[in-house]
């Protein structure tokens, strides 16, 4: 078998926090898995900032450039954000996004059943949730021009962003959404403000001429508002959705508390080239260094790693029932904790995974 080889970004916060535990994860399939991997660290965020003066040095793109696929922690944190925007470490973040083209961002919030106590909602409306957002990732509102804040004449300040997509922006998302779909309940929700915004009406266009080419998928359409309301009426309406960066960002963190925490939620973000894995969740100062992190999002990550671009489901189903049998026994970091459960910190939590994965040999 072919070695494969993964770079690690931990970044900042709890990123070096919970990137251990997934480094455990990876260093027993490499050692017990039968999986040759190579596994190198590199630079990203505030931490990239304070040892070289910018959040994405050229080095870690030249490392993601030559490996298998990327695996990032979180960046961010309020040491750093009296800096200047264009070095601030989420700059970082877009800068490998785009830089490695990954437009495709694959975001599942499927509900654990163990722990459909922890979500804010009630049991009825939340149980069954399985959805995947596939968010567009490298174009829209966040990377539009002109951008920025001027000071006008009469001294008054505007801020300006730009909403922007072209015809193959669109059809690029939507044709891999159509996919998933594919594989999945072959339905898809495109979401869009079609009713305000120009761009997300050629969004809607595109996306239902892309529909052509996958007609066992059914594509609806919804607006955002609606689809904000609805994610949290009836979840279980959705099978995938699929919408702009900005809206992405926004519903896959709604869709997030049906599962119980963003601690849980593993992302992927895919191009035609390069593959980055992380939580959807981000560097969360206010529990850095206390050791009570959920790392399961970023070893759930590392199991869409294995499946998506590894070509190795077979390991990326077996992490996944480690982390279901790790939630059978009652073991819960604090975001996910209820009365009657076991309070686990990162580090028991990761060795808890490693535990159940060591059993899932014998
Ligand atoms: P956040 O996701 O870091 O935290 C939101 C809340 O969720 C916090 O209460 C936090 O404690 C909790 N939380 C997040 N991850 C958790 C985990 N694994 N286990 C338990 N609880 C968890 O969002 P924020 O507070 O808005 O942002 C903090 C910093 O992270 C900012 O600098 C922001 O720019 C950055 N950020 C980075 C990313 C990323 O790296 N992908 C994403 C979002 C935000």
């Amino acid at each position: 078998m072919s070695k494969k080889s993964i770079l690690l970004l931990p970044g900042d916060g709890i990123g070096p926090e919970i990137m251990a535990e997934a480094r455990k994860i990876l260093e027993w399939v490499a050692s017990r898995g039968g999986v040759a991997l190579h596994m190198e660290e590199g630079l990203i965020g505030g931490i990239a900032y304070d040892q070289t003066g910018h959040p994405l040095p050229e080095e870690t793109l030249t490392q993601a450039r030559r490996v298998d696929a990327v695996l990032l922690g979180a960046v961010g944190g309020p040491k750093w954000e009296p800096l200047p925007y264009e070095v601030r470490p989420e700059r970082g973040l877009l800068g490998i996004r785009k830089s490695l083209d990954l437009f495709c961002n694959l975001r599942p919030a499927k509900l654990f059943p163990q722990l459909v106590e922890a979500s804010t909602l009630k049991r009825e409306v939340v149980e069954g949730t399985d959805i995947m957002v596939v968010r567009e990732l490298s174009s829209g509102i966040y990377f539009g021009e002109p951008r920025g804040v001027t000071t006008l004449a009469n001294g008054e300040k505007r801020g300006v962003n730009t909403l922007v997509y072209t015809t193959r922006e669109i059809e690029r998302i939507a044709r891999s959404a159509f996919q998933v779909a594919a594989t999945r309940q072959k339905k898809l929700c495109s979401v869009d403000k079609a009713n305000v915004l120009e761009v997300t009406e050629l969004w809607r266009e595109v996306v239902t001429a892309v529909g052509k080419e996958f007609p066992d998928v059914a594509l609806s359409h919804m607006y955002v508002d609606n689809a904000a309301m609805q994610l949290i009426r009836n979840p279980r309406q959705f099978d995938v959705i699929v919408t702009t960066n900005m809206f992405g960002d926004i519903l896959s963190d709604e869709a997030s508390m049906l599962t119980g925490s963003i601690g849980m939620l593993s992302s992927a973000s895919l191009g035609e080239q390069y593959a980055l894995y992380e939580p959807i969740h981000g560097s969360a100062p206010d529990i850095a260094g206390k050791g009570v992190a959920n790392p399961l999002a970023t070893i759930l990550s590392v199991a869409m790693m294995f499946r998506h671009t590894l070509g190795l489901p077979e390991m990326a189903d077996r992490i996944e029932l480690a982390v279901n049998r790790v939630l059978d026994r009652g073991l819960r970091t604090p975001d996910i904790f209820q009365p009657g459960t076991q309070k686990v910190g990162t580090v028991a939590m990761g060795d808890a995974v490693l535990a159940a994965l060591s059993e899932s040999l014998l």
